[in-house]
């Protein structure tokens, strides 16, 4: 069954695209598109809402089910340990002859991409004997680890237990978790990486300026920024993904600087001879951006998948990369639109927006797991064109320092001090909007909280 039409597309894969087969083409079987699998994710995933209370436990029990389910389907391994002794696994499918590395949650506190694993290997599950995947299973091998660095992502902190950026240890290898990333790559020598992260929550893209739901890089290999077929094959990947999720995502999709970074690992594994992709993901404008972004992690990893398997990506456009915009930072979770505003350093109130950045944390406490959203003041002025998710419309509104007991519809009086708006990336957005009352009183109209709880494990 795979002898005659795998060889062809194995050709195709492996061969420069201008170089002609001997062999007759046969089509590979068609892989779901992305509507297809944006609609299977919506009926089939595995993934929990909130990817922040994803710990190692979960992860543990989630390979064990299927190192337990039986088959030859997975092969799940313990690829080592963290530095305080956590198991690494690994998690593989498919017998093919160009090998995929992917890994996910190197940074503890980046978790979207694991739940996103998670939903990959349900997919593989369900439909291995779809032709597509049967297809994919044959001509690729896939090597995942989820939650490269259990330790950081059991404290939601983005080092590892020694206080180490994993990402900036390519070279040092002074962490078991970069020495386990590197050992693997040695030892597979996989045809393409896939370094899967979440970035900064004020991460935007434009013009028009809108959070960046997802950044793409492929990673370069020397300070020149050259291009070899590694590259041209990162490139068109990224080429692949924006098709697949533009329809999802329209101006949310950014690339970055491909400055070269000796210390971070998509830099040294290209260089070692395995291009490396790098997928970030990013705000969403939804009170929990999770379910939406795990979905766009998704439908990158399968339709890029099949896209390495059927060779469809060596037709992808690299400029269709290329000409992404560059991302860059500056984007606000709110912004609080035509308040009137007291600067610590202004004569008088001035109608002005304040600008909320919101980072999510997790709390450990008596061994539950809390997710929160804070919220701080970081940004004040004219930012009209700056990215937000959320708009707050305050037109007519004082803006102040919440005050101890202030409820919406109250009447209350406000010490000038409170009134004064500063911004940091350490003030908490603990704010109230105020409609001001002929007698010197205010009647508050909106509270904003610095801390919204978003789940409990
Ligand atoms: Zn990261």
């Amino acid at each position: 069954m795979r002898s005659f039409a795998a060889g062809a597309a194995l050709l195709a894969l492996t061969a420069c695209a201008t170089t002609p087969s001997r062999f007759p083409i046969r089509h590979p079987p068609i892989a779901p598109n992305a509507p297809t699998l944006a609609r299977m994710w919506d009926g089939q995933k595995v993934s929990s809402p909130l990817s922040p209370l994803v710990d190692h436990a979960e992860v543990r029990r989630r390979v064990t089910t299927i190192r337990d389910g039986g088959g030859s389907l997975f092969r799940v391994k313990e690829e080592g340990r963290s530095f305080l002794g956590r198991e690494i696994w690994s998690v593989s499918f498919g017998r093919g002859p160009f090998v995929v590395l992917m890994w996910s949650q190197m940074h503890g506190d980046e978790p979207t991409a694991t739940s996103a694993l998670f939903d990959l290997y349900e997919y593989i599950r369900r439909h291995q004997h779809q032709p597509a995947v049967a297809h994919l299973l044959d001509q690729l091998t896939v090597h995942t680890v989820p939650m490269l660095n259990p330790d950081g992502a059991e404290l939601f902190q983005r080092r590892n237990a020694q206080g180490v950026d994993i990402n900036r240890d390519a070279l040092d290898l002074a962490t078991p978790e970069a020495r386990l990333l590197k050992s693997l790559r040695d030892s597979l020598n996989p045809q393409i990486g896939y370094n899967l992260h979440n970035q900064n929550w004020r991460t935007s893209v434009g013009p028009p300026m809108k959070g960046a739901a997802v950044s793409l890089l492929s990673v370069a290999y020397d300070e020149a920024r050259s291009m070899n077929d590694g590259r041209v094959l990162t490139k068109k990947l990224g080429a692949v993904i924006r098709d697949s999720l533009e329809p999802y995502a329209l101006g949310r999709i950014g690339r970055y600087d491909d400055s070269f970074e000796p210390r971070a690992f998509g830099d040294q594994l290209t260089l070692a001879g395995t291009p490396v992709l790098l997928i970030e993901t990013g705000p969403w404008p939804d009170a929990n951006p999770d379910p939406m972004l795990v979905k766009l992690n998704y439908i990158a990893l399968v339709r890029s998948l099949h896209a390495l398997a059927d060779g469809s990506v060596h037709q992808a456009d690299p400029d269709r990369y290329d000409s992404l915009p560059e991302n860059t930072g500056g984007g606000f979770h709110t912004v609080i639109r035509g308040a009137t505003v007291t600067r610590p350093d202004a004569e008088r109130p001035q109608v002005m927006d304040v600008g909320l950045a919101g980072v999510r944390r997790v709390r450990l406490d008596a061994g539950k797991r809390t997710a929160v959203l804070n919220l701080t003041v970081v940004g004040a002025g004219d930012l009209t064109a700056a990215a937000t998710s959320f708009d707050i419309n305050a037109s007519g509104q004082v803006l102040a320092r919440r005050t101890q007991g202030a409820a919406v519809g109250a009447l209350v009086s406000v010490a000038a001090a409170d009134l004064v708006i500063t911004t940091g990336a350490t003030v908490p957005a603990d704010l109230m909007l105020l409609t001001p009352l002929p007698d010197g009183r205010y009647r508050v109209e909106r509270l904003v909280t610095a801390e919204v709880m978003l789940g409990v494990k």
